[in-house]
């Protein structure tokens, strides 16, 4: 039987990292880090299907930490161009935000530790490398080139992370680290960590970890259950109007909005300064310099709206982020958690709103369907739209998607929470004025019929 750690102390971490940890105000590992950091410790391999929200980072930054600071053989001294640890992520910002941790868990260890991305010069990274790194965090596409240039070595390699690996892989980056792998020494310890496990990650997996420890924690469940979901109905033409009105409204400080295409955050974000607000883009067609700079004015308050497309905003962790508005429905409903999980971190509460018109149904139905919730629907009496959205659909279980080999005990008591949470919160397309008050049951109770269309999607 598992016991409860509830003590950084207890997971093998010495006083620099746990001073480090105190600094931070983290009083009790969450379920990640209770399971991962000891296992990393000992050296197994780790597969982890979590995403941003659960703690991750530090679950892998903080053993990771620990090892190289340990690592007392000529191996821990790193030669010029090699690299001890290479942590690769999907995007920019998520690279910059793991290099943050680690200096910020490392500060009182003397390890050496840089990151490279696209987009900005590469020839400062090559002097950075220059005298070797025990962390090197990257995104693969500028690892290659750096590679291919001589400009990091991998002989000294002990642990290889991919961080969001789903994610990496949605961005098309599979031949870049299976080539990066393939140049790897074969003995070295593997940790994955992505949102799921999906055939493809199983099969990069399979190449990659060795008998590993496999957690699952599913922060959709943690979050879902705090974030506070809520949609409008709204005419198209008119979302931005409904966005100033929500804000100016509510008087909402720190809004993250996601919009489906760059053109459209862009748009709106002209919308939102015309309106007297603060606003910037988060895009991929945005220089690194200026995301890297709306992203610091959005943090520090500077700029109250933050207007971001999925890629841009994955990984995005912001301290209490109170409100999250999808301006646009994702069309990949996993990416409706994704979006909603920029709230109510790490213990907090927030909400997340949903501005739907009627032609994004369908999307509205797979997201219920993925969270298997109904979003409560909140009428504005001001923007009440011509075209009405049609109801939710009746709830059909999710399959269960259990990978096989998610045997270990610890894992499956974390399991358990997310057994519980798919017997679903149900509702069940109740209406509510945005003051609270129910006005129209808005039924979802469907015929047998429209579930078994449903089921054929
Ligand atoms: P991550 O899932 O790594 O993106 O972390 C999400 C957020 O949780 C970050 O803001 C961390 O600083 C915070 N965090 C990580 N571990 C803990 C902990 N044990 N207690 C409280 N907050 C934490």
């Amino acid at each position: 039987m598992s016991t409860t750690v509830t003590n950084f102390s207890d997971l093998g971490l010495s006083e620099p990292l746990l001073k480090a940890v105190r600094d931070q105000g983290y009083h009790t590992p969450s379920p990640i880090q209770a399971e991962a950091i000891p296992a990393v410790i000992s050296g197994r391999d780790v597969m982890a299907a979590a995403q941003t929200g659960t703690g991750k980072t530090a679950g892998f930054t903080l053993p990771l930490l620990e090892k190289l600071s340990k690592g007392g053989t000529a191996q821990s001294r790193v030669q010029s161009n090699n690299v001890r640890a290479l942590v690769l992520t999907p995007t920019r910002e998520l690279a910059a935000q793991v290099s943050e941790s680690i200096a910020t868990y490392g500060k009182y260890l003397n390890l050496h530790s840089t990151v490279v991305f696209g987009g900005v010069k590469i020839n400062p990274q090559m002097m950075r490398l220059r005298q070797g790194v025990d962390v090197l965090v990257a995104t693969p596409g500028r690892l290659m080139d750096l590679y291919n240039q001589n400009a990091v070595k991998f002989s000294q390699l002990e642990v290889l992370i991919l961080d969001e690996a789903d994610r990496m892989l949605d961005m098309g980056f599979i031949r870049d680290i299976k080539k990066i792998i393939s140049v790897l020494p074969k003995q070295r310890q593997n940790l994955l960590f992505s949102a799921t496990f999906s055939a493809d990650i199983r099969a990069l997996a399979k190449g990659l970890v060795n008998n590993p420890l496999e957690i699952s924690v599913n922060p959709e469940n943690s979050t879902a259950e705090k974030v506070t979901q809520w949609l409008t109905a709204v005419d198209k033409k008119r979302k931005p109007a409904v966005l100033t009105h929500l804000i100016k409204e509510n008087n909402w400080r720190q809004v993250l909005v996601f919009t489906k295409t760059k053109h459209g955050a862009n748009k709106l974000t002209r919308h939102l300064e015309a309106q007297g607000l603060s606003a910037a883009a988060i895009h991929g067609n945005k220089s690194q310099g200026a995301r890297t700079k709306a992203l610091a004015s959005f943090k520090d308050g500077r700029v109250q709206i933050l207007v971001a497309t999925d890629i841009a905003a994955r990984g995005i962790d912001i301290d209490l982020l109170p409100n999250v508005v999808n301006f646009d429905l994702p069309n990949v409903p996993e990416d409706y958690v994704h979006r909603i999980g920029r709230t109510a971190r790490a213990g907090n509460t927030g909400q997340a709103v949903s501005l739907v018109c009627a032609d994004e149904l369908n999307l509205l139905w797979d997201i219920e369907h993925v969270i298997q919730q109904h979003i409560e629907r909140k009428i504005l009496t001001e923007f009440v739209p011509a075209n009405a959205l049609g109801e939710s659909r009746a709830m059909r279980p999710l399959k269960a998607k259990k990978p096989k080999s998610f045997k270990n005990p610890k894992a499956a008591k974390v399991e358990h929470k997310d057994g519980q949470r798919s017997a679903g919160k149900h509702n069940s397309g109740k209406q509510t004025p945005a003051n609270g008050k129910p006005v129209n049951a808005n039924s979802s109770r469907r015929s047998k019929s429209r579930r078994t269309s449903y089921s054929s999607d």
